[in-house]
């Protein structure tokens, strides 16, 4: 299958572009999956009306103002930017790797499918602070919603294996996106550079993007020489 747009992967050490060959399961497979971690994610946790109203969202009208949303939506992706950050370094421990993480990682060249690909552990280990967020900052149901159908559909992005010239999320500050993620992936197991999920900063405070730094300045002296 040829691709027009150039794949992350494409940038990374030598390997080939052949998504299928990885595969454990079937695309129908995998797209069951897909659907059945959307539902139980809805059903599960963000119709929950005990467990909203708990939280403090409230559900009748008026609607929030754009301001309102706009604000509440910023401090949900930092939050859960921030928390995964470190629950992702977590499940790189050796035992939490190898039990529980190890399955998200089968992808060394990941697919949109691979971003809620993991033990179920894991699933409920970096899907939990997507509630931090709204349990910080409560809003709107529609704010919630739009919340989670931009997160997923950033993880979507994140996992997609191609740089897409005309994606608007590259003019946003500090975001990741797929290049950054799939040098995480293509490392697998021995990876300890790029664990953010979402925004750069994290992995620059703490040090832990040299891998992908080297990385990058390899590849961009090799287009020069
Ligand atoms: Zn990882
Ligand atoms: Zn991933």
């Amino acid at each position: 299958m040829r691709h027009s747009i150039p794949s992350t992967s494409n940038q990374l050490p030598p390997r080939r572009f052949g998504v299928m060959q990885e595969l454990a399961h079937t695309p129908a497979w995998y797209s069951l999956r897909l659907g059945f971690h959307f539902l139980k994610q809805w059903y599960g946790a963000y119709n929950n009306l005990m467990l909203l109203q708990f939280m403090g969202i409230r559900t009748s009208l008026p609607l929030p103002s754009l301001w309102e949303a706009c604000s509440q939506l910023l401090v949900y992706f930092l939050v859960d930017d921030y928390v995964n950050y470190w629950l992702h370094r977590m499940l790189h421990s050796k035992w939490l790797y190898e039990n529980i993480h190890r399955a998200h990682h089968e992808f060394t060249a990941p697919i949109g499918f691979a971003a809620p690909y993991a033990h179920w552990a894991e699933v409920l280990i970096v899907g939990s602070p997507s509630l931090i967020g709204p349990a910080l900052a409560p809003g709107h149901m529609v704010t919630l919603w739009a919340w989670i159908i931009l997160r997923h559909l950033e993880a979507i992005e994140t996992h997609i294996g191609y740089k897409f010239p005309l994606t608007p999320t590259k003019y946003i500050p500090f975001y990741g996106g797929a290049e950054f993620h799939d040098y995480h992936h293509n490392v697998g197991g021995q990876s300890r550079s790029n664990f953010a999920s979402i925004f750069t900063y994290c992995d620059y405070i703490y040090r832990k993007n040299k891998g992908y730094q080297y990385h990058i300045a390899y590849i961009q002296k090799s287009k020069s020489s």
